[in-house]
This record gives C-alpha cells, structure tokens and sequence, in this order.
C-alpha cells in the first residue's frame, strides 16, 4: 500500500472501528463523533502532508520500492538522520507541537526495535524476526501507533504483583499454541484512534518470579477483540476554529486501556517473561533515543509557536517598552535556541550502533527531556501573565456575531489591532494557556514521558560524574597541601 493519504486514514477508522468508550457511551464513529472527528482530521491531515512533501516526508521502501513514510527509516547515516528530523519538523509545525503523538513518535520506536532486533533475539530468534516483520509491515501499510506503558494508578507502595487483584495490571492469563491471552488494564494510550497498539514494558519491574507475568512487548490492533479504550473527557467541546483554534483541532485523546482477555498472536510477541530485558529494552535498542529524538524536534515547534504568539500579543496590546516583557521573551527564546542547541548536538555526535544504526547522541537528548517538562509550564504561565484580563476578555463567534456586535467592535480594539484581529489573537492565547485544552497540555508535558522525580533517578545513576569530582578533589588536595597563601 505505501505511504497512506489522509482519505485513507479516515476510511479505515469509519470501517474497522475500535471499542473506543467517552462519557459512558461506545464511540460507534470517531469520524463523525463530535469530541474525536476533528482530532482524526488532523492525523488524517498529516498524511495529505506527506504527499504535499514527497521528496522530504517519504522515502523508497528497500522491500517493495513503493513510497514509504520516512518516520520508518533506520537511518544508517547522519544525513538519513537529520533528513528525518526534517520530516518530523514539518509534522510537528502542523499543530505547533501539539499533537505530540503525531504518528512519527512511536514509528521511530518501532524503528529503532527493528534496527536492533538482535537484542530482543537474544532471547528468542523469533522475537528478533517478529519485531523486523512488524516494522516491515507497518512501514509499508503506513499505520499508525499508540502505545502503553503504565500500570493503573492504584497502589504505587508496591508493583503490579502487589496490588489487592493479581489481574489489575494487564498480565498474562494464559500461553496457548496459537499466542498469549491478557487480561487486566494499563494507563495511559494517547491516540487511540491509532491504527495499532505497542503494549510495551512497564516501568522498572522487579526480578525474579513475582513480576515476571508482567513482563512482555507486543503489538496488536487497535480493534483487536477485548481491547477497550476508556478515554478522559473530550476536551474538543464541538466548537469552530474561531472559538477554540487548538482544542477544535488538535484533540489527540488520552485513554486507559482494558484487555479483556485479548489475544496476541505469537508473531507480534517481542518479549516474554523476561523482567531484565524489559527493564533494559528501551535503551539497549536505542528506542527511548529515537523518540527523544522526535521530542525535542516537537518542543522546538511548540517553542517557536509561543514566541510567535507572545510577540503578537505584545505587540497587540503595545507592552514592547516594558520590562519584565523583555525578560519574558528572553526566557521563551532561550528555552527555543537551548532545545535547537540539543538537537544539533544530538544530531551532529550522532554514531553508529552496535547494530549499524546511526543513533542521535544520547546526552543532549536526555538533558532535553528532563529539562522541557520544568520549562513548559513556565512557558504557559508566561501567556498567562502578558495576557492578564485581556485572556478573559475574549467574546466567541456567537457575541461578536450578536447584539453587541458594535459594542464589541468599539471596545475590544487594541493598540495596534481592531476587534476583529485582536480577539482572534487573544482566543487563541486563551487555548494555548488557560482552557482545558492548555491545562491538558502542561499535564502532558509534565507526565508523558515519564515521572520526572523517577527521571531524575534515572539521571542521576546513569550520568557518571566521577571527572568532574576528581577536579575538586585535586583542588582540596592542593589547598589541604598548601593551606598558607604563598603572598
Ligand atoms: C496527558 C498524558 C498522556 C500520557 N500518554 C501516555 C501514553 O500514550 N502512553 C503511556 O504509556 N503513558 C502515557 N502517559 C503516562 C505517563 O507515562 C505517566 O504519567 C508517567 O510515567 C508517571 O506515571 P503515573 O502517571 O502513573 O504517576 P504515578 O507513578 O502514579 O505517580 C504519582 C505521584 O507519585 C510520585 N511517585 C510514585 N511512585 C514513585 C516512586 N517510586 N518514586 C518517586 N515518586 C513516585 C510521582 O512523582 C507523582 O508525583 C501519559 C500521561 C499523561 C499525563
């Protein structure tokens, strides 16, 4: 099939349905739902992209010689690399960073399993064969990925084997012939009108006995029977792009994910009931660096959006000789060029793998995205404070549209706009740092690549620091060897 068009993508979410729940209803359509169509118009929208940019969003398939989306490649080079992030920026920029999981996040996970397929067969060939076939088939049907990771939030003191009911945290019920069968649930799946799922290893998991019906990588359909997605409240209230331009849009979905005894074939398993090698899978493929990789591509155009954003709103409301307004600037455009700064090193000290696979380097990256989540919310509250009133001073389509139309027109002018461009603006503001849309946003910044307290361990163990230690220690030696000053 190749890479797919946005027409495409609509038609297979109208014709094979998932068990998508909201609001205590069965989404039957999501094409048509008035909390999901818009969110699958703009996925869909992302694929018409790849047909507007060919040249720069696809790529020759190395099987079947078709177009294939170049989110899938397993760069070899640097310049296969930078010419992926190229492919992303452009994705990124089409909901300002918004929707996170645009489909090239979790393709550069499955890709970087399929590059380094050999870890996952050490433990099993077929688990190696299994993850190049999938990688193959997705690439070349152009399908998109949600993926889950998380246990639910119900006993944090103890792992999944610890909780009141063994079958809380989707586990393995039971090992047929034919393939595994799960039962219990897992948090979170952004993008559950994905084509498929990734069911991939939760967090550290313990060794030994306990925790090891846990432990497993597979992917599977979305409407794989059993599978149901419970999702959060909409926050795409039905409104035009007038009154909510980001939430009318870009409304991607967050859901808890029920596995009510599903059935995974063998031939899309990738682990099994192995605790150390799921605790290891995501580095030791490098699939966590391919994803960062996207992250930090993505935090650019979300960056440069809220620069472009506050410089207007500035300038709207003539605020440009003020102070802390300069220094608001300064802060969204250090966050801009330090994310840039981390890219380019990422990209630039990019090596091969031991599996041949260029691979961004790991360090900026992992500064990068612990450094974004305590940024972004700073970023948001910025809007916040350079819109002050004028972000509730914000008449919808329906006001200016209304009785008070000339009020509206006389009243909501700024220095340098009148009414009708202004609050646009300001509309726009609002949905950017304050609706629920925003809110969302800052949780997901905060949250979605994992807690940033257990990030900080991980952090803080993995970054040797023992040169920089060694410094100071020669300096106290120096000192303690010749405490008198010599003038
Ligand atoms: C909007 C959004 C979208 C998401 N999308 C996805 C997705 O698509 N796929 C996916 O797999 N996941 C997704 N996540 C989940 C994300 O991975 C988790 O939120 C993150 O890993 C933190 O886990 P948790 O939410 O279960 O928090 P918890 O682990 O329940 O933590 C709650 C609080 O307790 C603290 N805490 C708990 N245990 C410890 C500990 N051992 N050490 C230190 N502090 C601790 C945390 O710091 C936090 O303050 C998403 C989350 C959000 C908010």
């Amino acid at each position: 099939m190749g890479a797919r068009r946005g027409e495409e993508v609509l038609a297979k979410l109208r014709d094979h349905p998932h068990e998508i729940w909201h609001r205590g209803e069965r989404v039957t359509d999501v094409t048509r739902h008035e909390g999901f169509k818009s969110g699958a118009r703009s996925l869909a929208a992302l694929y018409n992209l790849q047909w507007q940019f060919p040249e720069e969003m696809l790529f020759d398939s190395p099987d079947s010689g078709q177009k294939v989306g170049r989110s899938f490649l397993i760069p070899r080079n640097r310049e296969e690399l930078k010419s992926i992030s190229r492919m992303m920026k452009r994705w990124a920029d089409y909901s300002f960073g918004m929707m996170g999981r645009s489909p090239d996040y979790l393709n550069r996970a499955i890709s970087a399993y399929a590059g380094g397929a050999q870890f996952l067969a050490q433990a099993d060939p077929r688990f190696g064969e299994n993850a190049k076939n999938y990688h193959r088939y997705m690439r070349e049907n152009d399908f998109s990925l949600t993926h889950t990771l998380v246990n639910p939030q119900s006993n944090r003191a103890v792992g999944p084997a610890g909780q009141s009911d063994p079958f809380l945290a989707a586990r393995i019920k039971e090992e047929r012939d034919d393939g595994l069968i799960i039962r219990g649930a897992r948090m979170l799946a952004t993008l559950p009108i994905a084509d498929e799922i990734m069911v991939f290893p939760s967090t550290l998991l313990k060794s030994g006995d306990e925790d090891a019906p846990y432990a497993f990588a597979f992917a599977i359909p979305c409407n794989t029977k059993g599978l149901k997605f419970l999702c959060r409240e909409t926050v795409d209230y039905g409104r035009n792009h007038y009154d909510h331009p980001l939430a009318s849009r870009f409304e991607e979905q967050d859901a808890v994910v029920i596995f009510d005894d599903v059935f995974v074939p063998w031939e899309r398993v990738f682990m099994l009931r192995d605790v150390d090698r799921c605790n290891q899978a995501y580095a030791a493929t490098g699939a966590v660096i391919h994803m960062s990789h996207q992250v930090v591509v993505k935090n650019i155009a979300k960056t440069e959006f809220l620069l472009g954003l506050a410089s207007l709103m500035i300038d709207a409301i003539g605020i440009e000789k003020i102070q802390h307004v300069h220094e608001k600037v300064r802060d969204i455009w250090v966050v801009m060029e330090a994310m840039r700064a981390f890219l380019r090193a990422a990209e630039e000290d990019a090596a091969l793998d031991s599996y041949g696979v260029m691979r961004p380097a790991w360090d900026p990256l992992d500064a990068a995205r612990n450094f974004f989540p305590l940024l972004y919310p700073n970023l948001v509250s910025i809007i916040q404070q350079l819109g002050a009133s004028g972000l509730v001073a914000v008449p919808t389509s329906a006001d200016i549209n209304g009785p008070l139309r000339e009020e509206i027109k006389q009243y909501f002018k700024a220095a340098r706009l009148e009414a009708h461009e202004r609050i646009p603006l300001f509309r726009l503001a609002w949905d950017a740092s304050i609706s629920a849309f925003a809110t969302r946003q800052v949780l997901y910044e905060r949250f979605f690549f994992g807690d940033p307290v257990r990030m900080a361990g991980a952090l803080f163990t993995a970054h040797s620091r023992d040169q920089y230690m060694e410094r100071i220690r020669q300096f106290l030696k120096l000192n303690i060897e010749n405490p008198v000053a010599d003038d």
